[in-house]
């Protein structure tokens, strides 16, 4: 037990608690317990764990809804800080709202439904956070969250400053933005609307997107969505997986899904090393079979497993 690390977070009275089995914060429903859950309830909060967290040499992790991580083995080395409790949602104009990374897409998405904006519906069936979603420019139908985008606030652990970046300074593409491997934290973002619409209008489009993901993703199965990013969005990584048999394919608890081959889903029980396992297999069947290797998508705590 780090007792230093600690008595900073009873001293600021941040909320912690010891070895929190991981398997009920992600939605794969995988793994141990971790060293501990720090619970931030502002960005200033989330500052000072994780200051203290380098300071007395504390492996740590971020971690928004959980719906892109993987807890692998060395977990219970590691205290997570969760940005869940950074919620706000702030309006700066009618058509540009400053949002906390904690903020779940699907809860924003029905805010700015309800306000008279079509520009989030896309998210709605997207399991994770603000945060999370800017780190990994999470989209759907046709739709990311990178335009939106006018600014984002981050904490840069390693010079200890606060950044502001503007949209250009992204690099956004693809599932792709800076954030990710630059270690620095998504605090909140202003975010834009541009496409003004009926809000009943706008809350059918929604439920027609979800009842079209009920039918053809796994969605009632624990799953981190997407195993694989896409080489273009062009690829359709489920339909090659599907042609090469990969289907039920199974290792320990997990298996390729029925319902869609892009899915990995915990079946009962499974290990990060089945899922892992389960990577590997696809990867090689498909080098093997159309020449190319598919990178995980999800991301795994610790990074070095
Ligand atoms: C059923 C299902 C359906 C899905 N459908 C889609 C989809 O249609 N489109 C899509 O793009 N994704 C989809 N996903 C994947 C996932 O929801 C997205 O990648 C989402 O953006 C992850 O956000 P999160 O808050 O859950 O991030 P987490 O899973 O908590 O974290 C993911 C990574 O981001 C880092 N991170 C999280 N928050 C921050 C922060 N504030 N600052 C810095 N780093 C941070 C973490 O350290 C980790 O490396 C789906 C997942 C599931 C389970």
């Amino acid at each position: 037990m780090n007792a230093a690390f600690e008595d900073v977070l009873k001293e600021r009275g941040i909320p912690f608690l010891n070895g929190v089995p991981t398997a009920g914060l992600c939605t794969f429903r995988i793994g141990g317990p971790c060293k501990r859950l720090i619970r931030p309830r502002c960005a200033g909060e989330l500052i000072a764990a994780v200051r203290a967290a380098k300071r007395c040499g504390e492996p740590y992790a971020v971690i928004g809804g959980g719906s892109n991580v993987l807890f692998c083995d060395g977990i219970e080395a590691v205290s997570l800080i969760s940005t869940r409790g950074i919620n706000g949602v702030t309006e700066v104009r009618p058509d540009a709202w400053r949002v906390g990374a904690g903020v779940l897409l699907p809860r924003l998405a029905h805010l700015v439904g309800r306000a008279g904006f079509d520009d989030m519906t896309f998210a709605c069936g997207i399991p994770g956070t603000v945060g999370g979603g800017i780190v990994m420019n999470a989209g759907a139908h046709g739709k990311c969250l990178g335009p939106r985008i006018k600014s984002v606030l981050a904490y840069d652990p390693e010079h200890d400053e606060l950044k502001t970046y503007f949209q250009k300074e992204l690099n956004i593409s693809y599932r792709k933005t800076i954030f990710q491997g630059n270690n620095e934290i998504v605090l909140d973002a202003v975010l834009t609307w541009a496409e003004p619409e009926d809000p009943t209008v706008i809350a059918a489009r929604a439920d027609a997107l979800l009842a079209a993901r009920r039918a053809a993703q796994p969605v009632s199965e624990p799953s981190a969505g997407s195993t694989f990013r896409r080489p273009s969005p062009e690829v359709p990584l489920g339909r090659i997986f599907d042609e090469l048999g990969l289907k039920g394919l199974t290792r320990g608890g997990a298996a390729v899904s029925e319902k869609h081959a892009g899915f990995i889903v915990n079946k009962g029980g499974a290990t990060a090393a089945d899922v892992l396992a389960l990577i590997g297999e696809i990867q090689t069947i498909t080098q093997k079979e159309r020449g190319f290797r598919p990178v995980p998508e999800l991301c795994r705590i610790p990074e070095e497993v």
